[in-house]
């Protein structure tokens, strides 16, 4: 019989390993146990969560009161240049498919954590690569009417870090994605990625557990007017001089400033509060050094905002989840 586990803690299902407990958790592996999952906390009255590969979420110390519901939709079809995946699908097992049919698009994503629900409801990215790229339609479910669409890529609202799904907040909940690829060469597909998983071990500081990177990078246009001269300039030259500090102008994928960098120098880099800390390898990266509570990471990004306001005059929006 189907039943909601009680009072499960959460820590264990964040890669930050940070959290309280789970008032009600349910793991659906199939539409029709999320559905029942769905009907049963309405029924209940119950608030729910949608949890993936939990690398992108900061869970409250508190835990969460009503209902974390853990999608293991781990199907994949599809012939062809077409994969079609279930929400639960890791990243990872998704790149190995399309590397043993020789389909090539999503090598961008060697090494990227997490479900295909959690990276085409972000728009995850990297590389000059994001899931709107390759993804060709995705099928959801609306928690309060139980209706289930399936949206061609146009109607998603894809963004940076965005997507509709995201944008309606958990009342839409993603439960599979097709993708359309083109045809490569295997080995040449291996390689990419296996470049961009040394690139990110190097990179990374993946010695601590963490959420990847806490912030957005900030729009170029956030310190010069687009159609500015100074805003051409800084494109042109892929480099940006502002307040005695230097950064390069990446397009990933438009011109945008590394968040990073802003907390580097606004002087955070290695500062730790309780057990968590801008790690120096990565300052966009608060990393659990040692047994970190939510509160601590709570306050250091409220450092940072308020730190890089002051240095640089500018807004940093968080890319990670509270629950
Ligand atoms: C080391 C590291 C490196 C990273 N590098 C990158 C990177 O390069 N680029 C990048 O974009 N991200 C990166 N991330 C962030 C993270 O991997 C991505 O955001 C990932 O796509 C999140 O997927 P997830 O399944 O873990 O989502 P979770 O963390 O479980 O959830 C994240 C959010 O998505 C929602 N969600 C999850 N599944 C669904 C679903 N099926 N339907 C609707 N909503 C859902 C959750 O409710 C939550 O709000 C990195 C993270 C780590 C730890």
């Amino acid at each position: 019989m189907k039943k909601f586990k009680e009072n499960v803690p959460l820590a264990k299902f964040s890669h930050y390993a940070i959290g309280g407990p789970a008032r009600y958790f349910f793991a659906a592996r199939s539409e029709a146990e999320v559905k029942w999952a769905l009907r049963e906390a309405k029924r209940r009255k119950l608030g729910v969560f949608v949890l993936g590969g939990g690398t992108n979420i900061l869970v409250r110390d508190a835990g969460f009161d009503g209902l974390v519901l853990r999608l293991e939709l781990k199907r994949m079809s599809g012939s062809g240049s077409r994969i079609v995946a279930g929400a639960g699908v890791m990243m990872a097992d998704l790149l190995t498919r399309a590397t043993g049919r020789s389909l090539s698009g999503l090598e961008w994503a060697g090494g990227l954590p997490g479900t295909v629900g959690g990276a085409v409801r972000g728009n995850a990215g990297c590389f000059g690569g994001e899931m709107k790229d390759s993804v060709r339609a995705v099928r959801s479910i609306d928690t309060r009417t139980m209706k289930i669409v399936t949206r061609p890529a146009a109607r998603c609202g894809f963004g940076y870090r965005d997507s509709i799904f995201k944008k309606k907040n958990g009342t839409e909940i993603v439960l599979s994605a097709a993708f359309v690829l083109a045809k490569g060469n295997k080995t040449d597909i291996a390689k990419v990625i296996r470049e961009r998983i040394r690139y990110r071990a190097e990179r990374h500081p993946l010695e601590h557990p963490n959420i990847g990177s806490i912030f957005k990078n900030v729009p170029l246009h956030a310190i010069h007017k687009k159609g500015s001269g100074a805003y051409a300039r800084a494109v042109a030259k892929r480099s940006l001089a502002y307040r005695g500090a230097s950064f390069s102008v990446k397009t990933d994928p438009f011109p945008v400033l590394s968040a990073g960098r802003m907390i580097a120098e606004a002087g955070l880099s290695g500062v730790s509060n309780g057990g968590a800390m801008f790690s120096p390898k990565h300052p966009n990266f608060i990393v659990n050094a040692l047994g970190a509570e939510a509160k601590d990471v709570a306050s250091l990004i409220a450092l940072a905002k308020a730190e890089v306001r002051r240095r640089f005059g500018v807004a940093l929006e968080e890319e990670v989840q509270l629950l």
